[in-house]
């Protein structure tokens, strides 16, 4: 890492500029790989000028710095051109998922106060136009057409003439370390998504990560699979390699088995960052189909977003001659914080060991619920809690946006309290218990109850709504709702596919719930929250533990 020139740290100048003026100007930064579209090749050189032309763009819209962009597209070029662009101009970024519907989409910009999106033609009249109106800070709405021609919507601007007409020289912003830059969405038990907020500073962590956790190098040819849309896919899938000098591939499709491992093949991938629900789905796809084809480039394999069984370890001895490094952090953490590295024994079904200056702790609560954590080290391996950081690295989230007291709550001192049970062994490993809460984890994914069940209400005929995960063997979690009717509707299965499709229309597939169960009552608290524990252990099967405060003749 460099720093500008005249001072200042800025994540897009440290990924994008800071190598066009060195040997790797002409080395691919981005590669775009897709099965119907002739690949894209973006060198470093190039990156960086388009990325001043998307800079001047904002800046002759009048948005600066600390101004909020969201991006709504699949993995396009121009998403990644945006992302970088803006952080150039000091402008904060969130890129959302192309498979959210209306709903979280309208939600996220309001949170976000959003002045400018940037979206295709298509997501835009199926997501965005009927919700315009309901997001009073949005100024600015730039398209990019999808048949690559120009796009002439009312209410929008084309982004290929913007483009096209600005400058390409930009001197990028003088941020510093604690400037904000992304603002990624996560979400929690209750109430709507948290935006966790990150600066410029995390450049550091990206970085660092990057060499320790993924062992990247400039001779690399580096393919993270997440979508952008997810902390991963920024931090890993767009910052760190760029950070690295590495050729980043980006392929554009959804999973296909036999596509991702001619892409292993065809594109020469060293390094390979994945996550479990995709590595479960080649398990199941056979180990023929992986034999297929061979991996004489590759030389490093991680994963991330879930547990990592020790069979799926193994399976990537087998099927691409490399074990899988699985490794732990969160969208607040905004990089990698424990790690199975290339310099230690993996163990398989545990997520290694801290990275160089992160301290990681297993701690106790002292304190009831409802009260400000108090907590204690636990000093002894093996013993069951939640997973602490001790606070101060360089990516650690700077606040949820407008809620001060919700990341107050994430604190004990000076330690980070993630709301994951874990346990530490002798030799300092870690193994994933659980979740402390009640939030959804389904194909690497965390989706909050609270804003499935709002959209569940909404439906004329739905009086309560209580959502859960259920395990499921390939995604980790699905989506189950469990709603109960006003008076005068009838549990039949028109009604439970209408409010499956209004769920789909409203949230996204990949937000919906997959199935749907009619109760007569929801149990709830004498507080009147719902269950959502007690609905899991009786769709399990399991104990319902303390029902004590579960209100009578529920
Ligand atoms: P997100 O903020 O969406 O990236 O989700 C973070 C959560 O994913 C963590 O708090 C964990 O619950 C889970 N997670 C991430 N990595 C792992 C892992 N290697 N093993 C188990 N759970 C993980």
């Amino acid at each position: 890492l460099q720093g500008l020139p005249g001072g200042g740290l800025n994540i897009g100048f440290e990924a994008v500029d800071r190598h066009a003026t060195t040997a790797l100007r002409d080395r691919t930064a981005l590669r775009f790989v897709s099965r119907s579209l002739p690949a894209i090749d973006l060198s470093f050189v190039e990156l960086t000028r388009q990325t001043n032309r998307f800079a001047n763009v904002l800046r002759g819209l009048g948005v600066g710095q600390g101004d909020r962009l969201f991006v709504l597209a699949g993995r396009i070029p121009e998403l990644y051109v945006a992302v970088l662009g803006a952080l150039k101009n000091g402008t904060v970024v969130t890129p959302m998922f192309s498979a959210f519907g209306p709903e979280p989409i309208a939600t996220r910009i309001n949170l976000g106060a959003g002045q400018v999106l940037v979206t295709t033609d298509a997501l835009y009249k199926r997501k965005v136009r009927s919700m315009r109106e309901q997001m009073p800070t949005l100024r600015h709405v730039l398209l990019v057409a999808e048949d690559g021609g120009i796009t002439h919507e009312p209410g929008t601007l084309d982004l290929a003439t913007l483009m096209h007409d600005a400058s390409d020289e930009f001197s990028t912003v003088a941020t510093q370390p604690d400037d904000p830059a992304l603002l990624h969405f996560t979400s929690g038990t209750t109430g709507t998504p948290k935006g966790a907020l990150h600066v410029h500073g995390a450049v550091v962590t990206h970085f660092a990560t990057g060499r320790y956790a993924l062992d990247l190098h400039p001779e690399d040819r580096f393919w993270c699979t997440a979508d952008p849309g997810w902390v991963t896919g920024t931090s890993y899938g767009i910052i760190a390699p760029l950070l690295h000098g590495v050729t980043s591939l980006i392929y554009r499709e959804e999973f296909d088995a036999e596509r991702w491992y001619s892409l292993l093949e065809q594109e020469r991938i060293s390094v390979w960052y994945t996550a479990p629900t995709a590595i479960r789905m080649l398990m199941k796809s056979g180990l023929a189909l992986a034999r297929r084809h061979s991996y004489p480039a590759l030389r490093f394999v991680a994963s991330v977003g879930e547990p990592l069984n020790p069979e799926a370890v193994w399976w990537g001895k087998e099927a691409l001659g490399l074990p899988i490094h699985d490794n732990w952090w969160q969208t607040e953490t905004g990089g990698i914080m424990i790690a199975n590295t290339p310099a230690f024994d993996i163990k398989p079904g545990s997520m290694g060991r801290p990275l160089p200056g992160i301290e990681a702790f297993i701690v106790e609560h002292l304190e009831a619920e409802g009260e400000p954590p108090r907590v204690r080290i636990i000093d002894a391996p093996d013993v069951e809690g939640e997973l602490a950081l001790k606070a101060g690295w360089p990516s650690m989230f700077r606040g949820y946006l407008n809620n001060e007291a919700r990341y107050r709550k994430c604190f004990d001192g000076d330690l980070y309290l993630t709301g994951d049970l874990a346990r530490v062994d002798a030799d300092g490993y870690f193994w994933f218990v659980g979740r402390a809460d009640d939030v959804i984890k389904s194909a690497g994914h965390l989706i909050g109850p609270f804003e499935v069940e709002s959209v569940l209400m909404e439906h004329p005929a739905v009086a309560e709504a209580g959502v859960i995960g259920k395990p499921d063997p390939v995604v980790g979690e699905v989506v189950k709702a469990f709603v109960s009717l006003k008076d005068g509707h009838a549990p039949d299965e028109v009604l439970r596919m209408d409010i499956l499709a209004h769920a789909r229309k409203r949230l996204g597939a990949a937000v919906a719930p997959k199935e749907i169960a009619f109760l007569p009552v929801l149990p709830r608290t004498r507080s009147g929250k719902i269950m959502r524990r007690l609905l899991k252990a009786r769709e399990l099967g399991l104990p319902e533990g303390d029902t004590s405060t579960l209100e009578g003749g529920a």
